[in-house]
C-alpha cells in the first residue's frame, strides 16, 4: 500500500465530496471516509478526505473532532494537511474556521498558513480580501440570511481575525498574478511581520494554479475546494483518467430524493417527463404512522427490472411549508430522512447497486443506513458531484452518487445513471 500524500479534514459531508472530486480531477486517487476511521484505511489512495459534521457545532467540539481526524491522518503518514470549509466561508460568530485552523497549526507546529474559499468554477472569487458570490459580495448574497451561518461581512480578513488569536493578513491579487515566486516572497514577508494566516485573493483557476507551487512546503493548507486543483502537481501527479477509475457497476438502478432545492425539483420533473417510474412519498402519511417505506419498496420491486426508479419527497416551497406548519421543521425533516434512508437500504436489499441520492442531509442519512464508512471517488457527473464506490455494512459493493441540493443540471438523474450504463 502506498503512503498517503495529502490528508484532508472537511467540515461537512457533501463539502468533503466536492473537495475529493477536485483532487481526483487533478489526478489523485482519493478515498472519502465518513467520520474518523477506527482502523487503517485498507485501500490505496494518494489523498484521504475525512468528512466531519463540524461546521456549526460548538467550536471546542469542532476542534476535538478535527484533532482526532488529524491524529488518524498522521498515523496513515499524511505529508500535508488540508482543512476544507465551504466556499462561502460559512462560520458562526465563534468560528469554527479560526479555532480549528489555529488548533491544527499548533499541533503541526506550523507558524503560517493560508485561508481562501475561492472556487472560480462555482463563481466564488476573492478580491482584495473580499469574497464574491457570483456578481455580489458575500454579505449581499443569499448567505446574508442563512439560518445557521449568516454571513454579513464580505471582508474575510476581518471575519477570520474575529475568530483567531493570531494575526490575519492578505496576499492580494497583484501578488498572486505575479506567480509562485512572488507569492513565496510575500509569505516570507508576512511571516516576518508576525502574520500567522493569510487570506489569498483568487479570481480564476489560473490564480489557483499559480498558488499551488507556493504552498508546497506548508504543513497545513486551509481552503474551500478550489485550491485543490493546484496541489497534485506538488506531489508529481498529473491529471489522468486512471485516478477516477472505479470497479465495474453491477445490479439495478434507483434514485432517492429528499432535497427540495429548485435544482432538485427540476431534476425530479425532468425524470418524470422523460417517462421514468417515480413515486412521491407524503410526509403527513409517515407522521400518521403509515409504513411508507415498505409501501415504496412493494411498488419498486416489480419495476426495477425495467429501468431506474425514483422515490422522492421533493416538493415545492409551498408544499414543504404546509407540512412544516403541521409537523414542525425538524420533525418533518427527520421523519422524511428516516423514511428515505429505510427505502435506500431496502432498495439495496432487493438488488440496487447503483444509487443516486439527492440532498445533503438525505445523503448523510442514506449512507448511515447502508453502513457505508468509506468511498472511493470516481469520475465527475456534474461539477461537485462524482460517482463513488463503497461497500455496505454487509459487504455489498455499491456505486453511489450523492448530490447536494443545488448541484447538477436538469437531466442529472438520467445522465448519472447512463454514465454507468
Ligand atoms: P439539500 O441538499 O437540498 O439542502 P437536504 O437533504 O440536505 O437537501 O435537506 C432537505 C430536508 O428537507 C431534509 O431534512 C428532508 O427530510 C426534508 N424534506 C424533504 N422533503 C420534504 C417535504 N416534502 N416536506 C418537508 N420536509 C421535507
Amino acid at each position: 500500500m502506498n503512503k498517503l500524500l495529502l490528508g484532508c479534514i472537511a467540515d461537512d459531508f457533501t463539502g468533503a465530496t466536492d473537495l475529493a472530486n477536485n483532487l481526483v480531477r487533478a489526478g489523485m486517487r482519493v478515498v472519502q471516509t465518513i467520520g474518523v476511521p477506527e482502523g487503517p484505511l485498507g485501500a490505496d489512495a494518494d489523498a484521504v478526505v475525512v468528512a466531519l459534521k463540524s461546521r456549526t457545532i460548538p467550536n471546542y467540539e469542532a476542534v476535538m473532532q478535527s484533532m482526532a481526524a488529524l491524529d488518524w491522518l498522521q498515523s496513515q503518514g499524511a505529508q500535508q494537511i488540508y482543512f476544507k470549509y465551504c466556499s462561502t466561508f460559512d462560520s458562526t460568530p465563534q468560528g469554527n474556521i479560526g479555532p480549528v485552523t489555529e488548533a491544527l497549526m499548533e499541533a503541526l507546529e506550523a507558524d503560517f498558513t493560508i485561508a481562501t474559499p475561492a472556487f472560480p468554477d462555482n463563481q466564488r472569487t476573492v478580491f482584495k480580501g473580499h469574497l464574491f458570490v457570483g456578481d455580489v459580495l458575500l454579505s449581499e448574497s443569499g448567505m446574508r440570511s442563512h439560518p445557521l451561518t449568516p454571513m454579513t461581512d464580505a471582508n474575510l480578513v476581518r471575519v477570520l481575525q474575529a475568530q483567531c488569536q493570531g494575526k490575519v493578513g492578505l496576499i492580494d491579487y497583484k501578488t498572486v498574478a505575479a506567480g509562485a515566486g512572488a507569492i513565496t516572497q510575500r509569505i516570507a514577508q508576512l511571516r516576518a511581520e508576525g502574520v500567522a494566516i493569510a487570506i489569498v485573493d483568487a479570481l480564476d483557476n489560473q490564480d489557483l494554479l499559480r498558488l499551488g507551487p507556493a504552498l508546497k512546503n506548508l504543513p497545513l493548507i486551509t481552503a474551500g475546494s478550489g485550491v485543490a486543483i493546484g496541489l497534485a502537481a506538488n506531489f508529481g501527479i498529473q491529471p489522468s483518467a486512471g485516478a477516477a477509475e472505479l470497479p465495474p457497476p453491477q445490479g439495478l438502478q434507483a434514485i432517492v430524493s429528499g432535497s427540495c432545492s429548485t435544482a432538485t425539483q427540476r431534476q425530479v420533473a425532468a425524470f418524470i417527463e422523460g417517462g421514468g417510474n417515480a413515486l412521491a412519498i407524503d410526509p403527513l402519511r409517515i407522521a400518521a404512522g403509515d409504513n411508507v417505506a415498505s409501501q415504496a419498496l412493494f411498488w419498486a420491486r416489480p419495476l426495477l427490472a425495467e429501468g431506474p426508479v425514483l422515490v422522492y419527497a421533493t416538493a415545492d416551497t409551498q408544499a414543504v411549508k404546509a407540512v412544516q406548519d403541521q409537523l414542525g421543521v425538524e420533525r418533518a425533516g427527520a421523519l422524511v430522512e428516516k423514511a428515505l434512508a429505510a427505502i435506500a437500504a431496502g432498495l439495496v436489499e432487493i438488488g440496487v447497486r447503483q444509487l443516486v441520492v439527492a440532498g445533503g442531509e438525505t445523503s448523510g442519512a442514506c449512507v448511515q443506513a447502508l453502513g457505508v464508512t468509506q468511498m472511493q471517488i470516481g469520475p465527475q457527473i456534474d461539477p461537485g458531484v462524482p460517482w463513488c464506490h463503497a461497500r455496505t455494512a454487509s459487504g455489498e459493493p455499491i456505486h453511489l452518487a450523492l448530490k447536494s441540493g443545488n448541484f447538477g443540471g436538469d437531466d442529472f438523474f438520467v445522465k448519472a445513471l447512463r454514465m454507468l450504463g
